[in-house]
């Protein structure tokens, strides 16, 4: 069976090196708040371009930490694309903000800032919420467009929250992800660009008031000196030592070779799907993915379930990022009246597929995937 994401093949890879810093952690046994952890949050903030990173548990958190820094709650209309990963909605709402789901690009499956406007103006006139921020999310490795939606933030005065948990690694002109938000956040959860063993999360952000706070939020809403003197509320989540000294060995194999050799596949990808019928992901000028996904479109006439069920006898395991529109959500039911349109991600939840993706995937592997996907076409 080909794996979706061989993290497998990565650990044979890493294996020296993984082994020796997990041994020194527990050698160590300073399992939370170990010298790694600030050591990562460093190196990550230096990779990233931005001045401070702060570590979590998760992805989730690192949202939920952002917002609770900007007091997002009640009463906030807090814009979301329509097409993501449950989380991006989550946060928000389990503070008591309102989700606005918007609809996407149809070529980067990405928050189209044009119906991110018309959102924002629809809220205003209704004048039953306030529009608070935006969490834009880099998906399948491509940063958003965050040109426009910069302009659109600081038009509106709203607070920007990059959600890269899928783009790390990613950049525009250069500039890399999870530095265009106000607050950027990301995930180390395994099968990410970059992941730990485990779960983990960083927020990064530029604006020192908002890390220190971030830092509290993270730890109990503790002061700044005394861990046991708590002056908020706030949550437990923390990237443990172990966590932060795999992630230390495993970024530098992303910035080494990892995003390189991605990138490589989606060529080969590329050379070998042109021409068939099949929609392939489109990264815009000046942009670099770091391929969390490699997701097609497929047309009218091939039915995806058929497909991936060839697929899957052939050895070849697929998945589908995403099936339903977040608005379709059931835990966002109470929330649909906002909610307008949003077609483009209504027609492509039924048409993606998702193929195996990562930085060890060979090219023989990506001409036999791909000569599976044309037979059927033919
Ligand atoms: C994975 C993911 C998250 C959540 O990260 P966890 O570490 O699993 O909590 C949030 N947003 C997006 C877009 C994701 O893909």
């Amino acid at each position: 069976m080909m794996e979706f994401r061989d993290l497998k093949k990565q650990y044979q890879v890493l294996k020296n090196d993984i082994d020796t810093t997990i041994l020194k952690v527990l050698s160590n046994a300073n399992y939370i708040s170990g010298p790694q952890v600030k050591e990562s949050e460093e190196q990550l903030a230096e990779y990233v371009g931005v001045k401070y990173c702060v570590t979590c548990a998760n992805g989730t958190d690192a949202l939920t930490l952002a917002l609770m820094a900007w007091q997002v709650g009640s009463g906030d209309a807090v814009f979301i694309p329509d097409f993501t990963f449950f989380s991006t909605g989550e946060s928000p709402a389990s503070l008591g903000a309102y989700p606005v789901f918007v609809d996407i690009d149809e070529d980067t499956y990405n928050i189209d800032p044009k119906c991110l406007e018309q959102a924002i103006i629809r809220v205003r006139e209704e004048g039953k919420l306030i529009p608070k921020a935006v969490i834009a999310v880099d998906l399948f490795g491509q940063p958003a467009n965050y040109k426009e939606i910069r302009q659109i933030c600081d038009q509106y005065d709203l607070l920007l929250l990059e959600d890269g948990a899928q783009g790390f690694g990613g950049s525009i002109n250069g500039k890399k992800a999870c530095s265009f938000g106000d607050i950027s956040t990301t995930s180390f959860f395994p099968a990410k660009p970059l992941g730990c063993y485990g779960d983990g999360g960083a927020v990064f952000t530029d604006n020192e008031e908002w890390a220190r706070l971030i830092r509290s939020l993270a730890i109990h809403g503790k002061n700044e000196e005394d861990k046991y003197d708590n002056v908020r509320l706030g949550m437990n989540s923390r990237l443990d030592t172990m966590q932060a000294a795999i992630l230390l060995v495993k970024l530098k194999a992303f910035q080494k070779h990892e995003l390189e050799a991605v990138n490589q596949v989606a060529d080969w990808y590329r050379e070998q799907l042109s021409g068939v019928g099949i929609k392939l992901p489109v990264v815009k000028e000046g942009y670099v993915s770091s391929w969390a996904q490699y997701t097609i479109k497929l047309s009218n006439e091939m039915d995806r379930d058929w497909m991936q069920e060839q697929l899957k006898e052939d050895g070849i395991l697929t998945m589908v990022y995403y099936r339903k529109p977040m608005h379709l959500q059931r835990a966002f039911w109470a929330f649909n009246n906002i909610n307008v349109g949003c077609t483009i991600t209504k027609k492509i939840c039924s048409k993606v597929i998702s193929l195996p993706m990562h930085p060890y995937l060979m090219k023989r592997e990506v001409i036999y995937i791909s000569n599976k996907l044309k037979s059927m076409y033919n």
